[in-house]
């Protein structure tokens, strides 16, 4: 499904992400930046090695050894990645949802989106951040996740910004909360 809205294109597809060609693809990380299973497993194997290696670099010169905090976000190269770059953010943990779970999940949409345009990238696709190991149910997580890419696309005139869902069922999720909230 592709909806347009105030010159942009908005996208729901299923598929795996590590395929996609996109300036940037989102990566829900874990604050180590060092890697892990799910979609941030996949993004390290497709990208190769030197992904990891510029993470340490970050690690340790941008956030001086501290992990990277749910909500922010930084930006890598893609190395054997289709996509030139990599944005990695932290998604909460689902802890019942009075953790600022919420908020924080918006920031990793906002934060990701602020990297786009500070970098002037044209097309950007996110997963479905924090819904796997990290437990977020997917309803919510979703309307989080429309609702703070909708309203940024509404101000401001970016691109592309394509939502990348594993399964026909995480897909049909996005596209019923987008018709729900906005169809
Ligand atoms: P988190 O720890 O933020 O929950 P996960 O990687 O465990 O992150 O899961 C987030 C979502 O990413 C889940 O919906 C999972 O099915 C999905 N996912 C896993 N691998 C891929 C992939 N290669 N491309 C796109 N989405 C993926």
């Amino acid at each position: 499904m592709k909806v347009e809205i105030n010159g942009n294109i908005l996208e729901f597809k299923k598929g795996d992400i590590t395929t996609v060609q996109a300036d940037a693809i989102v990566n829900a990380a874990n604050g180590t930046l060092l890697g892990g299973g799910g979609v941030d497993g996949a993004i390290h194997r497709a990208a190769g090695k030197e992904l990891l290696q510029e993470c340490k670099r970050i690690r340790e010169e941008q956030l001086h050894g501290e992990e990277l905090p749910s909500g922010d976000a930084v930006m890598t190269k893609g190395y054997n990645l289709p996509a030139d770059y990599v944005i990695h953010t932290v998604g909460p943990v689902w802890e019942g949802g009075e953790h600022k779970e919420a908020e924080r999940l918006s920031n990793c949409y906002k934060n990701s989106l602020a990297l786009m345009r500070e970098h002037q990238l044209q097309h950007i696709a996110f997963p479905s951040i924090s819904t796997g190991a990290y437990r977020f149910p997917i309803e919510l997580a979703a309307a989080v996740a429309i609702e703070t890419v909708v309203e940024y696309l509404k101000k401001e005139r970016v691109g592309k910004v394509t939502f990348v869902l594993f399964s026909e069922e995480d897909k049909e999720i996005y596209q019923t909360t987008y018709e729900n909230i906005y169809g």
